[in-house]
């Protein structure tokens, strides 16, 4: 690949999505902000024929997504994929974006393209005024969905990603999930956007895909240009631009390092998670969607500690049936089969608003009806997750587990709720597991100071140490200003932590981890020192984590555990931490 030495050299940092480094040519796609070509007043007697060019607008492009999703169900591209296409096509049918344009174009005789344009600005700034980044990024289902319209009025194409026939790097202002669900591996290098965050669809579909992306860099579309050879690092989230023929070559290197590391680590498959002195640690993985299965059981799951559930609620304008809940799980517990499941309810409120609920605007969400406190409040809609959970325990060996408990009340209405819809399905004569066994996530302070009794009455805990963060540092995590406050080795969170792991162990109930602490070597370390009985994390750190496990002894896991408590800051445990890692365990991938 020829570099040009005249263009400048640019560094960008995003947020890194999908891991991994690809090098290649830039290849912009038009998405996002598409402006009308022109604006223009229209005599009357032109109306019809303009709202005539908008409903072929509207025809033009239900075909594209029709043709489009038929050919992901001939490619044999997962439901959820699939879904989101269809929720594309309502947006179509929905009567405020067709009604009021029409409106538009008759009463202010405007042409179409622009009466579009203003219904699609006043969605817009009704959206800008929520807070919620699940409900932002509806909105950019409907922009992209305009943006679709606008090309079509416009009589251009819309490009579509399965055309591309080179191997190359895509940039865009942001990418539908109708984009990544075309992507093809090998064709689609890796991609970049100018907006996103790691909880959109596009980013969850990069991981599924593994294809290296990063997302959220502000300015990509302006900084690079297509043709341009970019560098793109999906794990620390850095982008290069014009890179130097020498800084190429430090990649590539890093990538075959990278990619050898990954192979490497296969030699870790089918041994045993366990410290040189015999102690095992279960490694189970997280997921969202089903298709993330095949990648963590590749990767040697031995289960799954956290199936966030939320996902199967969102992208659509209904709940799901109690039916659907039952397939999705049932289908989870027999892939995994003889290996357990752990099915967290629904987790949201906060950050995850439900669109198809009438929800009140919190001033502090993150401490607000969130989780089991929304479900306590929303009964009737917990409860057909739960009869749904219990159904298809009788397929596999799965679990069920409460997010977001700050007290022992909350445990046992949660548990009561659970035994009325034991005894309902019995009437029923339905099949469930009468001895399913229920835990809870350990994520609030509270919960964590009161784990010696909360352990009493539950099969099993869940430290979920991304709020458990969030709560006891008092930093919101979705807020980059406070970002540089995450810091999982802080003092109070590994007393916290190591407290919980005691209380349980005492107890002789099964302790886990499935925040993101759980996923790195060099946090999981602590962890195995504290005591923890299983680790749930993403597909590819579970043989990172392996190695680790496997590279140490379970008393020296101790020593070091039992030092660490000296330190004063985040820092002093950091830099001991690195002393102990080299001679045990070293990623020399990034070197
Ligand atoms: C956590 O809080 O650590 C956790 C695993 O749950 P979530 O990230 O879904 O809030
Ligand atoms: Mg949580």
């Amino acid at each position: 690949m020829m570099t040009d030495s005249k263009k400048q050299v640019v560094l960008m940092k995003g947020i890194g999505v999908s891991s991994g480094i690809v090098i290649g040519r830039a290849y912009t796609l038009e998405r996002g902000m598409v402006e009308p070509a022109h604006f223009c007043y229209i005599d009357p007697s032109e109306t019809e024929g303009e709202i005539e060019r908008f409903s072929h607008a509207l025809n033009a492009s239900r075909d594209q997504l029709t043709r489009i999703k038929h050919k992901m169900e001939q490619d044999g591209k997962g439901k959820e994929h699939i879904r989101i296409i269809e929720a594309h096509l309502l947006i179509l049918k929905d009567n405020m974006l067709i009604n009021d344009t029409i409106k538009a174009i008759r009463d202010q005789r405007v042409n179409a393209e622009w009466a579009l344009k203003t219904v699609l600005n006043d969605i817009m700034e009704y959206f800008d005024k929520m807070d919620d980044p699940y409900l932002r990024e509806r909105a950019m289902d409907i922009e992209h969905i305009v943006n679709r319209l606008l090309l079509n009025l416009m009589g251009r194409k819309h490009e579509s990603i399965a055309e591309i026939k080179e191997p190359v790097v895509v940039i865009a202002h942001d990418l539908a999930p109708t984009d990544t669900a075309q992507m093809v591996k090998g064709t689609v290098l890796g991609f970049l956007t100018d907006a996103g965050g790691k909880t959109s669809h596009t980013a969850i579909m990069a991981r599924s895909l593994e294809i290296p992306a990063v997302v959220g860099l502000e300015s990509i579309t302006r900084q690079a240009e297509p043709g341009d050879i970019i560098i793109v690092d999906g794990t620390t989230g850095t982008v290069i631009i014009n890179p130097s023929e020498s800084v190429i070559e430090v990649y590539k290197r890093r990538r075959e390092r990278y990619e050898n590391y990954g192979k490497a680590l296969f030699h870790y498959k089918d041994l045993p998670s366990e410290t040189t002195d015999g102690k095992r640690v279960r490694l189970i993985g997280n997921m969202e969607i089903v298709e993330e299965i095949d990648a963590l059981i590749e990767h040697g799951a031995e289960g799954i500690g956290l199936y966030r559930t939320e996902f199967l609620y969102l992208n659509r304008k209904d709940l799901p049936t109690e039916e659907e809940h039952v397939r999705a799980y049932r289908q989870v517990a027999k892939k995994m089969a003889p290996n357990p499941v752990v099915i967290r309810t629904l987790d949201v409120g906060g950050d995850k608003i439900l669109p198809q609920m009438e929800s009140q605007k919190e001033i502090n969400p993150a401490l607000g009806l969130r989780a089991i406190r929304f479900c306590l409040k929303n009964v009737d809609l917990f409860k057909v997750q739960l009869r749904g959970i219990l159904r298809a325990s009788s397929y596999g060996d799965i679990k069920i587990m409460f997010p977001m408990i700050s007290g022992m009340e909350e445990v046992r209405l949660a548990r009561q709720l659970l035994e009325e819809c034991k005894r309902e399905l019995k009437v029923e004569g339905k099949a469930f597991n009468q001895d399913i066994e229920v835990g809870v996530m350990i994520e609030v302070p509270s919960a964590a100071m009161i784990a010696d009794l909360i352990v009493k009455e539950v099969n099993f805990i869940s430290i979920g140490t991304n709020d458990l963060l969030q709560y006891s540092l008092a930093i919101d995590r979705v807020n980059e200003h406070v970002a540089y406050l995450y810091e999982p080795f802080h003092p109070a969170v590994l007393r916290i932590i190591k407290g919980v792991i005691e209380a349980a162990n005492k107890a002789g109930v099964s302790v886990g981890v499935c925040g993101e602490m759980a996923g790195e070597p060099e946090y999981a370390l602590i962890l195995l020192g504290f005591g923890v009985d299983q680790l749930s994390m993403n597909a590819y750190s579970v043989l990172r984590v392996k190695r680790l496990i496997r590279s140490i002894s379970h008393a020296e896991a101790k020593r070091i555990c039992k030092s660490i408590l000296a330190f004063a800051t985040a820092k002093e445990v950091e830099n001991y931490i690195n002393t102990k890692l080299p001679g045990l365990y070293k990623e020399e991938f990034w070197s």
